[in-house]
């Protein structure tokens, strides 16, 4: 925290020597008594980049043209430089709809010349300081949860393909006068591994997508088909609960641009969370819906429904609908909203509580 006695390093970028004075004067005086501020001052931009790099800086004042940067740029250059320090963005009248778009990616605060005392400009170094910090150490948290996610997933997928293999040989081997009982007991823990190795796929695959570590093999596919087979890998579950899945395919090629396995994935959740949450008997059906720009996938079930105000919150990680059932992680939804957008397209919900939900999946086409 810079309590009254830690004093605030700041550095003032600003090539017009009467603003830099004028700045310095009145800080000076607001200072007193409350907060010092180690003003350090540089006239360009390259040597503000210099100072930043050699000496610790609480915040930044910033001057948006300078003698060798401009606009925009001013306040990119800075914020690259350095993420993690606050800038204050200094103003002119003409041009508080730039410092209004460097507050919008990034900067703390901006101050428009000529109308601020020093009271002002030290509150609004402080503000942005302590802002600052929080959201520095947030996303120091996240990163963290998310390496610990990452290495966590990673590490369990060995013991676990350990237990599959294991199950696998036991079942295989089983002397013919095995009780049934026990026969449910080690088929349970075959379909457990399964169970585990897919939150643990989906773990690393949310790692993956946060960290921006995912590229698209995108080839030319026929839509038709990525559906056809990602109905297949479901149709087991679908038996096995007496539903119902309906696809009458287009009758034509429905060709799109797509990395075929990760849309798959996508389709896969789809289906699969139809089939989880639909009822006993129920029907899940499938239809693809083409405009000029666009080719749409939809994925309808007759199960509850989800209530309005949950309809957005299902896509974030780990969101579970309270009574939605023990198996599942939450993560889904948000990945394929994640693998959606990559492809530049969108996943929405519309569904009346009661009456069934249908997903869609919209990919702009050529
Ligand atoms: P998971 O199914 O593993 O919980 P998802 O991200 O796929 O995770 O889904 C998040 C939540 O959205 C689910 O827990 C469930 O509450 C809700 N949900 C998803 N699909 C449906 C559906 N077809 N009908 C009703 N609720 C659904």
């Amino acid at each position: 925290m810079s309590g009254s006695q830690t004093p605030i390093r700041a550095l003032l970028i600003e090539d017009n020597p009467g603003d830099a004075r004028l700045i310095r004067e009145m800080l000076r005086d607001a200072g007193v008594g409350h907060v010092a501020v180690e003003l350090a001052h540089a006239d360009r931009l390259a040597l503000g980049l210099a100072l930043l790099t050699n000496q610790v800086t609480d915040v930044v004042l910033l001057d948006l043209s300078l003698p060798d940067s401009h606009g925009f740029d001013t306040f990119s250059a800075v914020h690259t430089h350095v993420p993690d320090v606050a800038i204050v963005v200094l103003s002119g009248l003409d041009d508080e709809a730039l410092a209004v778009r460097a507050v919008q990616e990034g900067a703390q605060d901006y101050l428009v010349k000529g109308q601020v005392d020093g009271a002002a400009i030290l509150r609004s170094m402080r503000y942005a300081i302590e802002r600052q910090r929080l959201e520095s150490a947030r996303r120091d948290l996240e990163r963290q949860r998310d390496e610990f996610f990452a290495s966590v997933s990673h590490d369990l997928r060995t013991p676990v393909a350990a237990i599959k293999a294991a199950i696998g040989v036991v079942l295989a081997n089983m002397p013919p006068a095995m009780s049934p009982p026990l026969l449910r007991l080690l088929g349970n823990i075959d379909l457990a591994a399964d169970e585990l190795t897919s939150l643990i796929e989906d773990l690393l695959e949310m790692a993956r997508l946060q960290s921006g570590r995912v590229e698209l093999w995108r080839s030319s596919v026929d839509l038709r088909d990525v559906i056809a087979r990602a109905a297949r890998a479901v149709e087991p579950l679908i038996q096995a609960r007496g539903q119902h899945l309906l696809f009458s395919p287009p009758s034509e090629p429905v060709i799109a641009s797509v990395d075929a396995e990760r849309l798959g994935r996508v389709l896969r959740n789809l289906l699969g969370n139809a089939q989880k949450y639909g009822p006993e008997h129920g029907t899940i059906l499938v239809a693809v819906e083409r405009s000029a720009t666009e080719v749409c996938i939809a994925v309808s079930d007759d199960g509850p429904g989800i209530l309005p105000e949950d309809q957005e919150r299902i896509f974030e990680r780990f969101f579970r609908v309270s009574g939605s059932g023990s198996s599942g992680s939450g993560l889904g939804l948000a990945i394929a909203r994640a693998l959606v957008e990559l492809h530049g397209g969108r996943v929405w919900v519309d569904s009346t509580p009661g009456h069934g939900s249908t997903f869609r999946v919209a990919l702009p086409v050529e």
